[in-house]
């Protein structure tokens, strides 16, 4: 279990009140889940240390952090809302009751459902750290998902894949998109997670060996060069992402070329060009794979060298090379930027930016597409910014493509997402939290047939919001719908009178006619 000390010492450079708030809440949650074990037989505690830890690592604030170690405590322990605001103010308050908010939202299990879940997911966070806390949440229970029940580990692992990790990747977090992907693949693919370890294993016996051999032979050509002050690192492709190149190349390996890949991070920009050279000179470049996106940075503000070599040993292997600057951007996204507490700014103000997430939403409200576009060809995509920016540019710039694509170019654009896509559907909830997604003007009788036809043709009445309600009620956004159904009740005409939903009024219609016909 990480300890708080561990935690502290992961801030950036950390005053005494933020140390002493970090150990408050340590405590106060250890406290709190002192009863309550994981699957794995391990203290609770463990699971909130790892959250905490995760944010501190990742350059969060310190009140992120306490709504990290804090964000089981209101919905699993004796612990009140009340107490959290007494105890550490209404901002991490509003933080740990965000991530509580979020836990009502659950995975539907069908595909047609997903973009309006990942919607609400954002709607319903309303602040940009309540979805980190809720990402690092989710990767902690991701790494310990071996212990949980085998009936809930594919959903848990569905789940990761189509709701997390697009928001990860909307928020520029590329590291931790590849985290939860490699995590979740084996659960949700399990024969073609097999596939494709074999096929990687069948080409290179030990990709890691490969790639440490190749690594020395490019830290000494460095060091013979003068060049003293860098840092390597490699990685294999994400298998998850592999899975998909290798689908699209018909399984044949040796058409990726970003299978193997290493990064050299230095201390300049002109440090970068010379790395480039030096690395051409010992290895021969594969043409038209020189990406400069230092002089071109992508769209989305990403900035890079990027290369595909063959080396002596006839190893194919992508490099990127990039200051520390651009590494930080790259792999933590949006994280890496916000949330930096700025060494002139008091405690008070460093940290909240609702603004941020406003310019946010429409970044998350772009479709959520398959990748494999021009994320694939890059080495754990990342979404960053040049520095010196207060709101970072691929942000803006995804805000003004969105303006553009709307009909209203001069609305607000949060108002606008809202409006293009609330306008149309609402959100409801079953009473163990399920979204549903209807047209708006739906009544129970849709929310009826969207769980199940025999629900449907049985409704006999509906609960709205834990009161009874008429078949008829026009249902709102969030409300919790609940259908009492009996054997007896059927289907009467006049409920095509107010059925919004086609797949409702073609049952109705089939049961009326049914019970003409006897
Ligand atoms: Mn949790």
């Amino acid at each position: 279990m990480y300890t708080v000390d561990q935690i502290i010492s992961k801030l950036n450079d950390p005053n005494q009140a933020d140390g002493d708030l970090i150990r408050k809440a340590y405590n106060y949650a250890s406290e709190a889940h002192k009863n309550h074990k994981r699957y794995s037989g391990e203290p609770y505690m463990t699971h909130a240390a790892a959250a905490g830890y995760k944010l501190a690592a990742m350059g969060m604030g310190p009140r992120t952090i306490c709504a990290g170690l804090l964000h089981d405590t209101i919905e699993d322990t004796p612990v009140t809302s009340e107490d959290i605001d007494r105890e550490f103010g209404d901002e991490v308050l509003f933080l740990v009751e965000g991530v509580t908010k979020l836990s009502s939202v659950r995975y539907y299990g069908t595909d047609r459902h997903n973009e309006s879940l990942r919607k609400l997911f954002v709607a319903t966070s309303q602040d940009i750290r309540v979805l980190i806390i809720k990402l690092v949440d989710r990767l902690h229970n991701m790494e310990t998902l071996s212990y949980v029940p085998e009936e809930k580990q594919r959903r848990i692992a569905r789940e990761t894949l189509e709701i997390y990790v697009p928001i990860a990747h909307r928020l520029g977090m590329g590291k931790l998109r590849k985290e939860l992907e490699d995590l979740a693949f084996p659960y949700v693919y399990p024969e073609e997670a097999k596939r494709v370890k074999k096929t990687l294993s069948s080409r290179f016996g030990n990709a890691n060996e490969v790639l440490e051999k190749e690594r020395k032979t490019l830290q000494k050509r460095l060091a013979e060069l003068k060049l003293t002050d860098f840092n390597t690192s490699y990685r294999v492709k994400g298998l998850y992402s592999l899975y998909h190149k290798l689908k699209i190349k018909e399984w044949d390996i040796n058409a990726i070329y970003d299978l193997l890949a290493m990064r050299v991070i230095v201390n300049s920009v002109e440090d970068c060009y010379r790395t480039l050279g030096i690395i051409h000179e010992l290895w021969r470049p594969l043409p038209k794979r020189v990406k400069d996106y230092i002089a071109f940075p992508k769209p989305n503000g990403y900035q890079s060298l990027h290369t595909t070599v063959t080396t002596q040993n006839s190893v194919i292997l992508e490099i990127q090379i990039r200051t520390k600057q651009m590494h930080q951007e790259a792999e933590f996204g949006v994280a890496s930027h916000v949330f930096y507490k700025p060494p002139t700014v008091s405690d008070n103000s460093g940290e909240k930016k609702p603004s941020m997430f406003s310019s946010l939403v429409p970044a998350l409200f772009q479709p959520f597409s398959r990748r494999e576009t021009e994320s694939e060809k890059n080495l754990e995509k990342s979404a960053s910014t040049p520095h010196n920016q207060k709101i970072p540019r691929w942000i803006s710039q995804i805000g003004q493509t969105y303006h553009h694509e709307s009909k209203n170019p001069t609305s607000n654009f949060v108002e606008d997402a809202e409006s293009d896509f609330f306008s149309n559907r609402i959100f409801v909830f079953t009473p163990i939290g399920d979204v549903v997604d209807l047209p708006v003007g739906a009544t129970p009788i849709d929310f009826s047939y969207a769980i199940h036809s025999e629900i449907g043709d049985h409704t006999f009445g509906a609960n709205v919001n834990r009161k009874p309600a008429r078949l008829d009620k026009e249902l709102n956004n969030g409300d919790i719908v609940e259908i009492v159904t009996r054997k007896s009740a059927k289907p009467s005409p006049k409920w095509l009178h107010f059925a919004k939903t086609s797949v409702a009024r073609k049952h109705i219609r089939a049961a009326i006619e049914q019970s003409n016909k006897i």
